[in-house]
């Protein structure tokens, strides 16, 4: 007996959603005439005012966002352009904005010495005042003619990836794939890195306890010499600042001199790790709109401690999170940010998903003076972006705690580099291929570098993976603080 045409649709449909087919449908661009069309994705969109559901988000051939508003309407605006339609079951989010990593040692399991018990930075890498000096992995430097290295850095950019990051400050790192931001100092860095802030490493000296023990001990106060940094004053300057506990007098005096620096004015300043920073000093980072670029896993996992950030938060400080380096931070951003929900949990404060989500995009994205070109999706910055799958919940809780199985894809300048089996390879950036251990495939970015999947994975088999944070330091928070709220 003929089975009755509208009772055979939805039975179809009901098929395929139990099969755990595609969350989004996909209809290609209509190719007529010169223009170039993109993409318009349909989704719950994240915007820095709020969550919007049912939105259209347009991705231009040039890789810049183009209009942002209601889905129908961004359609009927750009009716040729592809449509990937994933409303209803997926959350469009920028990529976060990783405002402090060291890409190039970042490969490195954290070290069987690893202890929270240094007191300042100089301690573990110099081994000062009798502390037990830790092994500085070797720096990985791409080279064109070196797979090695290709392989190891390409891993490195797709786990954070994976973790939802499409940028990363820090030196390091290789071209084309996740955004990478540092000075040009050389001619290659104009490829590798897409803009630039300074992200030099310390800004006073490599051995501020030595330098600053006279001074420590009631001696008078020591001049440090110029830096090259202090002529950068068209760039967001980013350096590690008061990288030891609060008990910590050099790590104090780095402090109190960098805040001194600040009230300058003359260029976008942050403060990365700040740990032995106070209540005092967030007031006077609000009031000079220095950033505080906050890692808890990496200071819990060095100096037993981190910000203090029930102060943080009351004072109304910007702060963005990073994940400093894999021998003793977080692997991925995402790893960061339940880190940093159980730190300041720890405090007896509450960190909402919302917050975490702007610490984790716009304010990234503006401690790195970029907040004109990315870190939130709005018409005319580059379409840097993750999409998620959603079934319900608060979305920006989906997008700081997604799997890898929940990732449908990514897209750094509009290329999409991670591409869910469920999405037509079409969408790629290039040739997609599978890895052992990740669901999306990689798209465009193996073959860039002359690299197969077999030839990938024997460069990296003894390396931090691509999605397994096992192996990452602890986040262990220190209790004492407040009771934390229920
Ligand atoms: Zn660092």
């Amino acid at each position: 007996m003929p089975c009755p045409r509208s009772r055979l649709v939805p039975l179809l449909l009901f098929l395929g959603a139990n099969a755990g087919a595609a969350p989004c449908s996909f209809t290609p661009a209509t190719l007529s005439g010169e223009r170039a069309p993109g993409l318009i994705v349909g989704a719950e969109v994240l915007l820095p005012e709020g969550s919007r559901a049912g939105q259209g988000v347009h991705i231009r051939f040039n890789g810049g966002l183009g209009l942002v508003g209601e889905f129908d309407a961004v359609r009927a605006a750009r009716p040729d352009a592809a449509v990937l339609d994933c409303r209803g079951a997926a959350v469009l989010s920028p990529g976060f904005v990783n405002a402090h990593e060291h890409p190039a040692y970042s490969y490195a399991f954290p070290d069987a010495h690893l202890n929270p018990g240094y007191v300042h930075r100089d301690e573990w890498r110099l081994g000062t005042d009798g502390a037990q000096p830790l092994p500085i992995p070797e720096p990985i430097v791409y080279a064109r003619d070196n797979p090695r290295s290709a392989a190891i850095l390409l891993a490195m950019e797709l786990r954070h990836l994976l973790g939802g990051a499409t940028t990363i400050a820090g030196p390091g790192g290789l071209p084309g794939v996740v955004r990478n931001i540092d000075r040009h100092d050389r001619p290659g860095d104009i490829e590798l890195y897409d803009y630039e802030a300074d992200v030099e490493v310390f800004p006073f000296s490599f051995q501020a306890v030595e330098d600053l023990r006279e001074e420590c001990a009631g001696g008078p106060a020591h001049q440090f010499g110029h830096r090259a940094a202090d002529d950068l004053a068209f760039m967001a300057y980013v350096p590690h600042v008061g990288e030891g506990r609060k008990a910590s007098c050099a790590a104090r005096a780095e402090v109190a001199r960098y805040l001194q620096r600040v009230q300058r004015r003359d260029r976008r300043y942050a403060l990365v790790h700040g740990v032995a920073t106070d209540r005092d000093d967030y007031a006077v980072m609000r009031e000079f709109d220095v950033t505080l670029v906050w890692s808890p896993r990496s200071n819990l996992a060095l100096y037993g401690e981190t910000v203090d950030i029930a102060g943080a938060l009351d004072s109304g400080v910007r702060i963005a999170l990073s994940t400093d380096w894999s021998p003793s931070g977080s692997f991925h951003m995402r790893e960061e940010a339940g880190c940093a929900r159980r730190a300041a949990s720890a405090a007896g404060v509450a960190l909402p998903a919302d917050a975490l989500w702007r610490m984790s995009t716009v304010h990234g994205a503006y401690a790195l003076g970029l907040e004109d070109r990315l870190g939130a999706i709005r018409p005319g910055l580059r379409a840097d972006l993750v999409l998620v799958a959603h079934a319900g919940g608060d979305p920006h809780d989906a997008v700081l705690t997604a799997t890898h199985r929940d990732v449908l894809a990514a897209w750094v300048d509009g290329r999409a580099l991670l591409l869910s089996e469920t999405l037509p390879e079409s969408l790629g950036a290039g040739r997609c291929v599978a890895l052992p251990g990740m669901a999306p495939r990689a798209c465009g970015v193996l073959s860039a570098f002359g690299l197969s999947p077999a030839t990938f994975i024997e460069h990296v088999a003894n390396t931090v993976p691509v999605n397994d944070a096992g192996r990452q330091a602890p986040c262990d928070a220190p209790t004492g603080g407040r009771a934390p709220s229920t």
